[in-house]
């Protein structure tokens, strides 16, 4: 073939491949020209970012609703070694509230390697957190613009599922690894989001979403200062970049030894063990959260469903043991914190109505119509609608038998919609968070103390849904040493 006719074959050859750029390509194409061109963005080995900002308190906050509670973020560093996938992610924070270990700054190491995720503790102990937590780490390495247009130039990998809403351009990138991260540009081909699926024990369905914006340039490439992220409309982080780097030296982002030797720990087996409190009073313990079942003339009451729905599950199974002949009916939800409701919706599986403070009816009906298809629990098997029954500031479940008073915690800096019990005749107060027997810190007791001489409440003996039950003089004296401090 003459020299001639090869210039044009090629020519041909290079405008019908241009022509053949899918719009997913296009996108893609775009994006990486924004970010500094494919070779740049292919080049990068490592990627440091710095800065501070703010962490927020999702399922923690005074109320279901509010996002009112933050935590200052210092020293962020997050380390990425782009050949191995691995992220190494650092922080110092502080609680702006009464935070219940205590107001002191807390240093925090996540990481990932491969599949094996860590956490090093306050006390520099590394420990090897489960595969759902890897899961979504290894997720979250692509969500920052260096890591998923890099992923994306990858051949391997599959664009799809183009769409457009407003100046923006949507694809959704499935990574050789496995992962499914949806990728958003503007109008410049600058990435604005990536968004991916996740899963949550008491929200179900959740996106995962990473925000970028105040682009700068960094050794021939743009990268976002502002990074925020969210679950669902729910900001959990909110941070700015002070020094980024790219191929500086990043240090060891290995796995420690400790942890990329141990097990992925699984989660436990529940234990539930029962002790009599008084006639018709049980306290359910065997792990680190408590309910109490209390006995009624016709039917049974249970306090809490915490933990997770194996969990409770196996407390509402003992609570049916204790009493075969009588029909666990009700369960009163203490406040909405995820730790102590991630197994309401199992007990709404099981057809008890929640009783619970009126600020919490909207959270307790919501989390129970909410999908959970990524992983179907006992209420996607046998979906039902909650039954709310509300506490405004008290309330009064008494028979023949038994009598148990509910009580609003009128301003606990805990939470803005906690309940405790008072059980008269075994003069037992059930309550959680607001007093926690053995804890170094008890920045709500103080309240709670108030609480009990508002309502005029004798108590002997407190029945905590952490920790051991107590004599009430565990309470007064935590008090006593407060003051003296
Ligand atoms: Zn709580
Ligand atoms: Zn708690």
């Amino acid at each position: 073939m003459a020299r001639r006719n090869w210039l044009a074959l090629a020519a041909v050859l290079v405008l019908s491949s241009c022509t053949r750029l899918t719009p997913e390509q296009q996108l893609l194409a775009d994006a990486a020209k924004a970010l500094g061109g494919a070779d740049r963005v292919r080049a990068v080995r490592t990627l440091s970012l710095e800065g501070d900002g703010r962490n927020f308190n999702l399922g923690q906050d005074m109320r279901p609703e509010a996002a009112s509670q933050t935590f200052t973020v210092s020293g962020y560093r997050r380390l990425v070694d782009m050949g191995s996938g691995r992220v190494k992610v650092e922080q110092t924070r502080t609680p702006n509230f009464a935070y219940f270990q205590g107001p002191q700054a807390q240093r925090q190491i996540a990481g990932i390697d491969g599949d094996i995720a860590y956490n090093v503790g306050a006390n520099g102990a590394p420990g090897r957190v489960g595969a759902l937590v890897a899961q979504e780490r290894k997720t979250d390495y692509f969500h920052h613009p260096l890591t998923i247009v890099r992923a994306a130039l990858d051949p391997v990998t599959a664009l799809s599922n183009m769409r457009t809403t407003g100046s923006e351009r949507l694809i959704d990138v499935g990574t050789s690894s496995g992962q499914t991260v949806t990728l958003a540009i503007d109008a410049a081909g600058l990435p604005t989001r990536t968004s991916s699926q996740s899963y949550n024990a008491n929200l179900g369905d959740v996106t995962l979403t990473t925000t970028f914006s105040d682009y700068q340039d960094v050794a021939g490439l743009k990268l976002p200062a502002h990074i925020t992220t969210k679950v669902d409309d729910f900001t959990t982080a909110d941070l700015r970049m002070i020094r980024q780097a790219v191929d500086g030296e990043i240090g060891d982002v290995a796995a420690p030894p400790a942890a990329a030797s141990a097990p992925a720990p699984a989660p436990p087996t529940p234990t539930v063990t029962a002790d009599s409190v008084a006639p018709g009073v049980w306290f359910l313990a065997g792990q680190s959260h408590n309910s109490v079942l209390v006995e009624f003339a016709d039917h049974l009451t249970l306090i809490e469903a915490p933990l997770s729905e194996p969990r409770t599950l196996a407390v509402i199974a003992k609570a049916r043991e204790l009493n075969p002949g009588k029909p666990l009916t009700q369960v009163v939800m203490t406040h909405h914190h995820f730790d102590h409701t991630a197994g309401l919706r199992a007990a709404i599986s099981e057809g008890l109505t929640v009783i619970t403070q009126s600020g919490n009816k909207a959270f307790v009906e919501t989390m129970a119509s909410r999908s959970h298809s990524r992983q179907p629990d006992a209420l996607t098997r046998n979906a039902r609608p909650a039954t709310v029954e509300v506490v405004d500031d008290d309330r009064v479940l008494k028979d023949s038998t038994m009598e148990m008073d509910l009580y609003h915690v009128n301003g606990s800096p805990h939470s803005d919609t906690m309940l405790m019990a008072y059980i008269p005749k075994a003069r037992a107060l059930v309550e959680v968070d607001v007093f926690s027997p053995g804890a170094a810190v008890q920045p709500y007791a103080a309240n709670l103390i108030e609480n009990l001489a508002a309502r005029k409440l004798r108590v002997d003996r407190i029945v905590p849904l952490h920790g051991a039950i107590v004599p009430f003089s565990e309470l007064t004296k935590t008090q006593a040493s407060t003051k003296a401090n």
